[in-house]
């Protein structure tokens, strides 16, 4: 056999793992060996998941902070460390910004960025005292492009960039490595929304002339969280077939 990935003994928390991205991601963690937990906002959807690919599932809105404290707690009490955090939940409430409402941009700034803080900062204290880890935030590619339609989700994934950039700098002495992956347009629930003349236009726009899978995006983030990539930190992989 030739060389291949191997995260066995490490324990792996992937916010938003019951589909698309999140999923693929805990499934590529679980091959690779780890232990991995997914969370997601309905207890019974999440524990479905999890059985279904062989990994634990735990209700954990990210936007409860008590709900993220209390479950970050209770996967430390049973397994003694986070090695892996995967902060992928994410959601979108696109409309152009005439039209938006408040709680189109408060619930996205909730999720995507304030989400991000709330797991990130419980699960830093458990990685300062194994003095290593490894955070995965998972951006967009229109947090670099900016997109119509998308100010307050390509705000939240430009944000995380800055997040990432500095995290990293502070927590690299401590064996803690922090990056980002900036998916193009992946094929999941998300982009299940966007009209199919709008879809036509943008794969036309892809120089790859394809949506990408959400094991490409796991590839990638396992690929970052492995001893492969020990000397990276405080970057971004782009995933997008060459769009940006
Ligand atoms: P999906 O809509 O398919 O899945 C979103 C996941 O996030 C679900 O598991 C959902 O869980 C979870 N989630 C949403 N809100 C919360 C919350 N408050 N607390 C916990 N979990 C939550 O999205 P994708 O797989 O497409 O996207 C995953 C990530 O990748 C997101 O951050 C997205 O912004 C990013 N991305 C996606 C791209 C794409 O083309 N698909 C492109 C670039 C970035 P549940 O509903 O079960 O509660």
């Amino acid at each position: 056999m030739g060389r291949v990935i191997d995260i066995s003994g490490k324990v792996a928390l992937v916010t938003g793992g019951t589909r698309g991205i999140g999923k693929a991601i805990a499934v590529a963690l679980k091959e690779a060996g780890a232990t991995v937990y997914i969370t997601g906002t309905n207890e019974e959807k999440t524990k479905a998941v999890a059985r279904e690919i062989g990994v634990n599932g735990l209700k954990m809105n990210v936007c409860d902070r008590e709900e993220v404290k209390e479950k970050v707690a209770l996967i430390v009490e049973k397994e003694g460390k986070i090695d892996i955090l995967v902060n992928n939940a994410g959601i979108t409430r696109d409309t152009l910004f005439m039209r938006m409402k408040d709680e189109d941009w408060d619930s996205v700034i909730d999720t995507n960025l304030n989400g991000v803080y709330n797991v990130t900062r419980q699960v830093i204290p458990v990685m300062m005292k194994k003095r290593s880890g490894c955070v995965v935030n998972i951006s967009s590619v229109v947090g670099f492009t900016g997109n119509p339609g998308q100010v307050n989700y390509s705000a939240t994934k430009s944000a995380l960039i800055g997040f990432t950039k500095s995290l990293a700098k502070e927590v690299a002495s401590r064996g803690i490595r922090v990056n980002t992956v900036a998916p193009g347009y992946i094929t999941t629930d998300m982009t299940e929304k966007i009209p199919e003349k709008v879809k036509e236009a943008l794969v036309k726009s892809i120089p790859m002339r394809r949506e990408g899978e959400p094991s490409e995006i796991a590839d990638t983030v396992l690929f970052l969280v492995s001893d492969m990539a020990s000397y990276i930190t405080g970057t971004t992989i782009h995933v997008n077939g060459g769009l940006f």
